[in-house]
């Protein structure tokens, strides 16, 4: 089957999902821009890309991976005063690591600069577009609102030749900023404020990271998107909901282009492929409960000391899911199922919760690992033996084979799993009673020897040698507990988060706002855990049995001993460690 048979079929059956798979399956079926599909992920690289994020990029490079097109990776860098190339890098490296591919060399919309500046001759030539001297604030006034009409700037029916002599010694930066601005000359009482002469060319004398100190102008967003769109063929430029006012703009600023000018530069893209005006469309941002997704708040907890980085374990940006221990089929899979809509809603973070848990069920091997350890000694158990018990790596895929655990005489237990005056219903370890270590015996405790404050600084207990693999004669032991050998285990460093902010929409309206609503307890630090010791050999991922789903933190520095996140905690809270 060729793209469009394809395209067709899947519209038949129903499988192209969301709007715009379904209304890429209707272009394509219908041959609309030369039956190709080429889409780009445009990011500014003036931050490290988030969640959010990755809903546009699974869809951008979703779509030229199922219809066979193209996804561009375009940083959209008009703006130098807060981009540079650290985030340029990180944006890179995290597109690549939730396993997109974009197609040849990564593009900017400053290498169009030079082309950029020519056709906004163009426009000026053509009398779309003049000079105007009013200040940045004055514009904002003439502009009018959405019940009153903008005012026309003086300088709006100023000659083409000598707009464009002005504007060639503002790219020659004979003017401070500010003084002068490019305009397109549009409509200053469309309903659409938009359309009211926008700024096609600001002033800003300031250093570029791709350009350097070459342009003393900088266009627009409104103004480059569109060209740079046109310029690399792209046929669908799929954005946020906040650019629908914007899409008349940019559907001006191309028609106003000759086409001939515009199709001859696009050589940049695929020069075998007669030129197509690329069409804009918008989708719904993600919003996620418990979460803040803009760059500009995300930015001001980096900078206020209050989280440790932009790849801090709490951050929803990838390089902190990514810490976090959430993997990229998580990432992707959770993308999938909330889909592609025009209508605002907030998702539920149970359901990235759920498809981090999914996967890590899955794939994670599983170990035993004591959070708050309480020293248990087995008086019937030799103290020079060691038995090596073999246990699954994973309750249900045996072809991840088996992993040896030692048991001695001297073992490490959970603290929570002993108690002295234990609430109804408490199945783990009494003064008395008796409780399966996980994978080995069962065990009674006879004795509780006391520290000199009176805290509990051990257990004598001892084992029933006749329990390993079955049940123990004529009584019923329900609880099952987690245990390392003390002499073998490993101590290290577990860090355990919870959700950043307090509320469930967090709706900060400034900065100061986002610090008051940021949750206190988001972060413990658990030093000389104790962890079985072939667990460190392997892996990166695991479930630390009734304790939760952790991840490999090399990057982090701890006392000396290996430091372990915790991605999430188990779905059932039976029996579970907090
Ligand atoms: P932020 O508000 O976080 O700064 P942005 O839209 O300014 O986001 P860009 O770097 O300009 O960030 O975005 C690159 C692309 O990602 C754009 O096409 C934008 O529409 C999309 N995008 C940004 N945030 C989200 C989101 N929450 N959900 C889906 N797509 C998003
Ligand atoms: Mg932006």
């Amino acid at each position: 089957m060729n793209d469009s048979s394809q395209a067709a079929a899947a519209l038949a059956t129903g499988e192209a999902s969301g709007f715009i798979r379904q209304m890429i399956a209707r272009d394509l079926a219908r041959g609309k821009h030369a039956g190709r599909v080429h889409t780009r992920f445009p990011p500014e690289p003036n931050g490290h890309l988030h969640i959010g994020h990755a809903k546009s990029i699974c869809l951008n490079f979703g779509i030229a991976e199922e219809y066979g097109g193209h996804c561009n990776l375009r940083f959209d860098d008009t703006n130098p005063l807060k981009e540079s190339q650290e985030f340029v890098d990180a944006i890179k490296q995290s597109i690549r690591w939730l396993g997109f591919r974009w197609h040849g060399e990564v593009r900017y919309s400053s290498s169009y600069f030079a082309q950029l500046h020519e056709f906004a001759r163009q426009l000026i030539g053509k009398g779309k577009a003049y000079v105007c001297a009013l200040s940045p604030e004055q514009i904002r006034e003439y502009r009018g609102s959405l019940t009153e009409p903008g005012t026309p700037s003086p300088w709006r029916d100023r000659e083409a030749r000598e707009s464009l002599a002005l504007f060639e010694r503002m790219r020659a930066g004979e003017f401070a900023d500010g003084a002068l601005s490019l305009r397109a000359r549009i409509d200053m009482a469309s309903p659409n404020i938009n359309m009211r002469d926008p700024v096609l060319y600001r002033i800003r004398h300031a250093a570029h990271h791709q350009t350097g100190t070459q342009w003393p102008i900088y266009p627009t967003y409104d103004y480059t998107h569109c060209i740079s769109d046109a310029l690399e063929n792209i046929t669908h430029s799929l954005c946020t909901l906040e650019f629908e006012d914007h899409r008349p703009l940019y559907d001006w600023i191309l028609a106003n282009l000759d086409l001939d000018s515009l199709s001859e530069a696009s050589s940049l893209g695929d020069s075998a492929a007669p030129f197509v005006l690329p069409e804009q469309t918008e989708f719904a941002k993600l919003r996620l409960s418990y979460t803040l997704l803009g760059k500009r708040f995300l930015r001001a907890l980096v900078e206020g000391g209050k989280v440790d980085g932009w790849d801090d374990p709490r951050m929803p940006t990838l390089a902190g899911m990514r810490r976090r221990g959430y993997t990229p089929g998580a990432i992707r899979n959770f993308c999938e199922a909330v889909g592609v809509a025009r209508a605002e809603s907030v998702v539920d973070i149970a359901m990235l919760e759920h498809a981090i848990r999914e996967d890590l069920d899955h794939n994670a091997p599983r170990a035993m690992c004591v959070l708050r350890p309480l020293k248990v000694v087995l008086d019937n158990f030799p103290a020079e033996r060691r038995q090596v018990l073999r246990l699954a790596r994973h309750p249900k895929r045996p072809e991840l084979g088996e992993r040896e655990v030692p048991l001695t005489r001297e073992l490490w237990i959970e603290s929570d799993d002993f108690s002295e005056s234990p609430p109804a219903g408490f199945k783990r370890l009494v003064a008395g009673g008796e409780v399966r270590l996980r994978g080995a015996y069962v065990i009674r405790c006879h004795e509780v020897l006391r520290d000199e404050s009176g805290g509990i600084r051990e257990l004598r207990c001892c084992v029933d040698f006749d329990t390993l693999g079955k049940r123990p004669e004529g009584r019923k032991v329900k609880g099952v507990i987690h245990w390392v050998a003390a002499d073998e285990a490993k101590p290290v460093e577990l860090r355990l988060y919870d959700r950043l902010f307090l509320h469930e929409n967090p709706a900060p309206k400034s900065v100061a706002e986002v610090f008051g609503e940021l949750n206190p307890d988001s972060f413990e630090r658990l030093e000389n855990c104790m962890l079985e010791p072939a667990a460190l050999d392997g892996g990166e991922h695991f479930q630390f049995e009734r304790v939760g789903y952790f991840v490999r933190d090399r990057a982090a520095v701890g006392n000396g001993a290996a430091v372990f996140n915790r991605t999430i905690h188990l779905r059932d809270s039976w029996g579970a460690v907090r």
